[in-house]
């Protein structure tokens, strides 16, 4: 069934991934929802994009949302994609609950894929249902929005509907459908799942439309070039993340973006005390997926991509291999540059030292060995840059004698920098954030959206939309969960 054009309110859905790339999708139909109802719809995103919320904000909207009507020119797919899971290739992934509607050109110009998630089975479901749950989608969108206020590249929810139908995980949950948004779904599974298949004359078709979709000032560029360009938004991507001490939680390669974003919230949390060791995730039994490990398996993954791209690096298969190995060996001394940036920014310096990677690293193992808040840490920086020490030492779990070394040693590196005290502390408060989700926050509220409650959600989003600055409202926020209770933490995948 379709509608009249109540979604793009007079512009047009585009298909140029259908067009362009004919037989890596499935056209499919989305599974009715008996009875859909907004949980949450994305006004700011929905405007960024052009569209018309305040028709959508409406039943009319849920339906859409639901996949129960089919937004005017919309022409649903479900996409092809192989991925590396846990290490280990399955040649077939794909769309198992996803379907792809369509695409927006906003405004300025930009493509955005919507896509529809938990909206039933699909070719490439195997044994799964094709539903999605409440929580695990509320989680998406929720995580998305964090990650997108703290300036990190990342996909982002239109909307939550509830599907008024239960779904079977260890106990009956309510579904839900999300609409994704995002700058397009090429993975790096996608690349996998035709190179595996020897179909050179695909991968070289998906390489050419991702260039001309994420890359285009390389059209007509050699192919080391995209390579080169992938490795180097992950590399800034990764760094972003560590920055805030994000965790992904199950970075397959076919939830690598070559867009450089983030995508794909599963098991995903951030950080509390500074661990590198850090695992959340319930299925990431020997910590693959550990917070400090991020950016070598970014790299590996990187090599899985590379490999895909060897017959279109060069025809001499011996010199491919040199291109594509050196292509992923630059991602280390990218990441460590992107990373450094990073460091300065959270440590206040406008000037660049030799130094200052070394300055950073051994904050960090000053945090490390005080069992410290990450995130409080970092901000505690701020108070300090004008002398006052007391927020720092009071996040410190365990006593941590080294701080005070480190500390002289930083503001020595201060007293090299332009700015005046009360301008550096300025800047501090722009780079470190005060707020994060907390993972208890963010389970807390899902269980009351699980329970049909949606204001601790809506709290919590509301907050996280300025996790800059300090307020009131955010302070019952930003305080880290018990330890006791992070140590007890685990995640799940949203399946
Ligand atoms: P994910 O863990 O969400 O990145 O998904 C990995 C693969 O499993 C993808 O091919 C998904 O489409 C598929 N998948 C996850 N959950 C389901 C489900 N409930 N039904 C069918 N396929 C699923
Ligand atoms: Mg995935």
């Amino acid at each position: 069934m379709s509608e009249p054009d109540i979604f793009l309110a007079g512009g047009a859905f585009a298909h140029s991934y259908a067009h362009d790339l004919e037989g890596c999708y499935v056209p499919w139909q989305a599974e009715r929802a008996p009875a859909p109802r907004l949980l949450q719809f994305n006004h700011a995103l929905a405007q960024e994009l052009g569209l018309d919320a305040a028709v959508l904000a409406t039943p009319s909207g849920a339906a859409i949302f639901a996949g129960n009507v089919l937004p005017q020119g919309a022409s649903p797919i479900a996409q092809a994609y192989a991925g590396h899971q846990f290490g280990h290739f399955s040649p077939q992934l794909g769309d198992g609950r996803a379907l792809l509607l369509g695409e927006v050109v906003d405004r300025h110009g930009q493509r955005h894929d919507i896509q529809l998630k938990g909206s039933g089975r699909t070719p490439f479901s195997r044994n799964g249902d094709g539903k999605a749950a409440v929580g695990p989608m509320l989680r998406e969108y929720l995580m998305g929005e964090a990650m997108h206020a703290l300036g990190i590249p990342t996909t982002r929810a239109l909307a939550v509907v509830a599907t008024g139908e239960s779904v079977r995980r260890d106990t009956l949950l309510p579904g839900a459908v999300l609409t994704r948004v995002a700058a397009s779904h090429l993975r790096v599974g996608t690349f996998e799942y035709f190179a595996a298949r020897g179909d050179v004359a695909r991968v070289r078709q998906l390489a050419d439309y991702s260039v001309r979709r994420h890359y285009p000032d390389l059209i007509g560029r050699p192919m080391a070039e995209f390579l080169q360009a992938v490795i180097a938004r992950q590399a800034q991507l990764v760094a972003r993340w560590m920055a805030v001490g994000f965790i992904h939680g199950v970075m397959n390669t076919d939830n690598m973006a070559l867009s450089g974003e983030t995508i794909d919230y599963g098991p995903c949390a951030f950080l509390e005390h500074y661990d590198p060791a850090t695992v959340f995730s319930s299925i990431d039994r020997a910590g693959r997926y550990a917070y400090g490990n991020q950016p070598g398996i970014a790299q590996w993954n990187l090599a899985r991509f590379a490999e895909t791209l060897l017959p279109l690096l060069e025809d001499d298969a011996g010199r491919a291999v040199q291109i594509a190995t050196q292509a992923v060996q630059d991602f280390a001394p990218q990441y460590r540059a992107a990373w450094t940036e990073e460091m300065r920014r959270k440590l206040g310096l406008m000037r660049r030292e030799e130094s200052d990677a070394q300055l950073a690293q051994d904050f960090l193992t000053v945090l490390h060995a005080g069992e410290a808040d990450h995130t409080l840490a970092w901000r505690a920086l701020a108070e300090a840059a004008t002398g006052g020490t007391a927020c720092l030492h009071a996040v410190m779990r365990k006593e941590a004698p080294i701080l005070d070394v480190w500390l002289t040693r930083w503001q020595a590196r201060l007293a090299q920098e332009n700015g005046g005290r009360v301008q550096i502390a300025e800047v501090l408060r722009r780079a470190n954030p005060y707020l994060i989700p907390r993972n208890h926050r963010v389970e807390e509220a899902l269980e009351a959206a699980t329970l049909g409650d949606l204001s601790p959600f809506e709290r919590l989003l509301a907050v996280l939309r300025d996790p800059y600055t300090e307020r009131d409202e955010a302070r019952p926020y930003a305080d880290p969960a018990a330890s006791e209770q992070t140590a007890r933490y685990r995640t799940f995948c949203g399946t």
